[in-house]
């Protein structure tokens, strides 16, 4: 009797455990129509963010930047690309059209030069001192792009000051300080002749990159710790710059779209609570749902719940009440199993997570919550790519009329350059975006739009951009 009433209350528990998956996933359901909508929301609070400040949750921050590199660079370019707890140090040497050499150095971010802004760009101009003697001598006079994934408010392509961190990062007192200025007087306290002509957000300099490359590159997104997009707006659509002039009669605008926000965004209990834990409550409500830092953690969460309220992994679970000890890797690794008995996931659930023996179906488990997650991370990027496409009017809703009876003209070709570790590194993230954005423009209006993984182009993007600010300031002087 023992065992049978033991029986029938692991078959409650098992039922608690799946009802719950069940529940997660209604609330995380992503259906074409709703795509669509979110797809609607994305391009209203486009106009609104373009139309005022503070206008929308979307900031459609201006970057001064109105001309891409086209090829006629030339000359040897730093660049330096901070988006977090680690940066990069670059040198760019390019001619000819292309990048003819570059040297990348990583380096992370000690705690202790997290403390105020003097201690962090001190750490930043030393790295770059180490580079510049040692490949060009330290009296040389250098242009510098710096790349800076937070959003910045510029006042010039060449200086703008902090809004606020994203990305659980923070630093003292750097919130409304000058950053390129903050970078210049490290840099002249060094002693170096190095000096910032370009500030750009990590899209920018990834859209720079691909647009180096190709010159249908209209947008850029990053899917990596953080998430954003840029595109290239005409001026005169920008009504909150009224009489913004620029030669090419467009602007680079970035759009911070980790904080649009809409009520068709499928949110669930999980997502709030994991607010909760963050330092930015209320703000990167799209990045919550999409990025690195977050999906692992949203992770936990489901899986926390199901452990309180269904015991399905034992009491050896204690380990899924610690915030952020899932990390996107990990999920990523779990989802990627495609072994027959999931021993991936079994390991990962060990090592990891210290759940000794959870058995096969418990596994699967697992494996769907951490699919529920990557999927709707991928399909609501998808909706946001195609957000900007239709504000572009290159998602096929506003092509020409075939009123004439003539066919339609060929569609134009678009490409939008795309970086960060969830695209690149995580296939079956890629593969759902992909197939949501079929889904959403239609597999012939999908087939004008390309995708294209551009390497490191946040900081050599940086650097050309650095490039051709500094030809440009000459031409303008002389
Ligand atoms: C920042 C953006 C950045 C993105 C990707 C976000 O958290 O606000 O400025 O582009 O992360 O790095
Ligand atoms: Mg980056």
């Amino acid at each position: 009797a023992v065992l049978v009433a033991r029986r029938a209350s692991a078959r409650a528990r098992w039922r608690r455990a799946v009802a719950l998956l069940r529940e997660f996933e209604e609330g995380c359901a992503t259906p074409t129509a709703r795509l669509r909508q979110v797809v609607d929301a994305m391009v209203v609070e486009m106009h609104a963010g373009l139309a005022s400040d503070g206008g929308s949750k979307l900031k459609m921050l201006l970057t001064y930047v109105d001309a891409l590199p086209n090829g006629n660079e030339e000359g040897i370019y730093y660049a330096i690309d901070l988006g977090g707890t680690s940066f990069r140090v670059l040198r760019v040497e390019v001619g000819m059209g292309s990048v003819i050499s570059q040297k990348v150095e990583d380096h992370t971010i000690p705690e202790e030069f997290m403390g105020s802004s003097e201690d962090l760009f001190n750490l930043v101009a030393l790295a770059l001192k180490n580079i510049v003697e040692r490949e060009d001598g330290k009296d040389e006079k250098r242009a510098l792009g710096f790349t800076f994934s937070f959003p910045v408010r510029q006042n010039s392509v060449s200086s703008g000051s902090l809004i606020r961190w994203t990305k659980g990062f923070s630093v003292g007192d750097t919130v409304g300080k000058d950053v390129a200025q903050c970078l210049n007087d490290a840099l002249a306290m060094c002693g170096l002749n190095v000096r910032v002509t370009a500030l750009v957000n990590d899209t920018v300099g990834t859209l720079a990159l691909g647009h180096y490359y190709d010159e249908d590159t209209v947008a850029a997104v990053i899917i990596g710790a953080g998430t954003n997009a840029c595109y290239i707006e005409r001026t005169d659509a920008i009504i909150k710059c009224q009489g913004l002039l620029t030669n090419s009669g467009g602007m680079v605008v970035n759009m911070e779209w980790g904080n649009f926000w809409s009520s068709h965004l499928p949110r669930t209990s999980y997502d709030i609570s994991l607010d909760d834990e963050t330092q930015n409550r209320n703000d990167q409500g799209f990045e919550k749902m999409i990025s690195g830092i977050y999906l692992g953690e949203i992770v936990r969460l489901v899986l926390h719940r199901i452990a309180e309220e269904s015991d399905v992994f034992g009491d050896a679970a204690d380990s899924l009440s610690t915030p952020f000890i899932l990390s996107t890797p990990f999920l990523a690794a779990i989802r990627e199993d495609d072994s027959p008995d999931l021993s991936e996931v079994r390991r990962i659930l060990q090592e990891h997570l210290k759940i000794p023996s959870a058995p096969l179906k418990t596994r699967r488990l697992v494996v769907k919550i951490c699919d529920i997650v990557t999927r709707r991370a991928a399909r609501l990027s998808a909706a946001g790519i195609v957000g900007i496409l239709k504000k572009l009017g290159r998602d096929g809703s506003s092509g020409p009329a075939s009123s004439s009876g003539r066919t339609r003209d060929q569609p134009k070709k678009t490409v939008v350059a795309i970086e960060g570790s969830l695209y690149q590194d995580y296939p079956v993230f890629r593969e759902y975006l992909d197939e949501a954005l079929a889904e959403i423009l239609g597999e012939e209006v999908a087939q004008t739009v390309t995708l294209r993984v551009t390497e490191d182009g946040s900081g050599s993007g940086a650097a050309l951009l650095a490039a051709v600010n500094s030809s440009n300031r000459q031409r303008q002087q002389g």
